[in-house]
């Protein structure tokens, strides 16, 4: 093993502000679920976020099952899923004892194909069951194929949720991502673009869904004195604690952006003597936060993703493959899939490199040369 200073994949980057916003908190004794930087949290997202309605909650896998709950989804309803994503984009489904149908990617910007979500669609419309919503990934900060998505889920009348959690400060078109939709989510886990040390956000143009999401958040109370409730509710929303947090983060949101891009124009120049590698580069109306930076080997690669990922970890340099497709995961393997391969060969092929916004240069010199020496190995 290495005595080389660990570097990870994508750590906490914390902010001098959110220490000035939770002193704040503590001084004032808002240490609850309730308070005035949640306000202000969800005040500074709706900028963020087309002045949409924001709805701060306790994780992003709590916003998509809430926006699953308010899309009115029920026991064996069927939701259209991406494949490529982690598993928090499916669980939701489960939750309700509705069923996933996992729909593959496109290899431009590995996101859900437009193409195989029509055939998904139209499919199950033939058997007599039209997916009730569609949740949609931008992985790794790139954005989908939005408009070619939208038109599609438009005409059939499908509302989409935007599943933004790795995309915060990605856009289309110049709009956030996240702001397409029916309804859209962010995570502010502690690897993510920015942190709440846990938490999340539903965000739609529909006030009214969501106030809903805020009651059904907190227990869904009746407006009456007493303790009465008609619904059954759920704990998931934030702490003023973790918002103060986020207010910090948020202060430096465009900077972690610019750093996250810089990263990958780093790697992108640093190894592209090496032709054996590619990356996942911005098309056409894209403009990625870049959450992390991904590397796909050739097909008649000298070596193979495990080879570079131990070598890695003999220098105590942390990186992961690509996520697993859902469709190819136990957990989900009763499910519906509509599958082109595009996905499982990225998996095969992918890698994602450390890109934390806190990595110094050296840091990054020595996971490229670190590269490197696995190809002279
Ligand atoms: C992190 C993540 C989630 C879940 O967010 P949490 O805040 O960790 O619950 C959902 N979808 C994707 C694609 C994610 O990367």
């Amino acid at each position: 093993m290495s005595n080389k200073k660990k570097i990870w994949l994508s750590s906490p980057h914390i902010s001098v502000e959110s220490r000035k916003y939770v002193d704040e908190a503590f001084d004032s004794n808002w240490i609850a679920p309730a308070g005035p930087h949640i306000d202000r949290f969800e005040a500074r997202l709706s900028e963020l976020s087309l002045n949409h309605s924001v709805a701060s909650l306790s994780s992003g896998t709590a916003a998509i099952h809430l926006a699953l709950i308010l899309l009115g989804i029920n026991t064996n309803d069927s939701v259209i899923c991406s494949t490529f994503t982690f598993s928090a984009s499916a669980n939701p489904i489960k939750y309700l004892g509705a069923n996933p149908i996992f729909v593959d990617s496109e290899r431009e910007s590995w996101n859900m194909c437009p193409d195989l979500l029509l055939q998904a669609i139209q499919s199950e419309i033939n058997k007599g069951k039209k997916p009730k919503a569609i949740i949609l990934v931008h992985l790794y900060g790139m954005p989908a194929k939005m408009n070619e998505i939208t038109e599609i889920a438009k005409m059939f009348q499908i509302p989409i949720i935007e599943d933004a959690a790795e995309a915060l400060g990605s856009k289309y078109d110049n709009q956030p991502l996240g702001t397409f939709s029916d309804f859209g989510i962010y995570s502010f886990n502690g690897n993510k673009i920015i942190t709440t040390s846990s938490g999340g956000a539903l965000v739609s143009n529909n006030k009214k869904l969501i106030d809903r999401a805020k009651f059904l958040a907190t227990q869904a109370r009746d407006d009456v004195i007493h303790y009465q409730h008609s619904v059954i509710g759920y704990n998931y929303r934030i702490s003023n604690v973790c918002a103060a947090i986020g207010l910090g983060q948020l202060d430096v949101l465009s900077h972690r952006v610019e750093r996250k891009r810089e990263i990958f124009n780093f790697y992108k120049n640093s190894l592209s003597d090496i032709s054996d590698i590619t990356f996942l580069e911005e098309k056409g109306k894209c403009f990625s936060n870049y959450w992390l930076t991904t590397i796909l080997l050739d097909r008649n690669s000298t070596i193979d993703i495990n080879t570079i990922r131990s070598y890695m970890l003999k220098n105590n340099i942390e990186c992961r493959p690509l996520w697993k497709p859902m469709h190819m995961q136990p957990v989900f393997s009763d499910c519906l899939s509509y599958t082109n391969g595009v996905s499982e060969d990225l998996f095969n092929r992918g890698i994602c490199l450390p890109s934390g916004t806190n990595m110094s240069h050296q840091d990054l010199e020595r996971v490229v040369n670190t590269i490197r020496d696995t190809y002279e190995a």
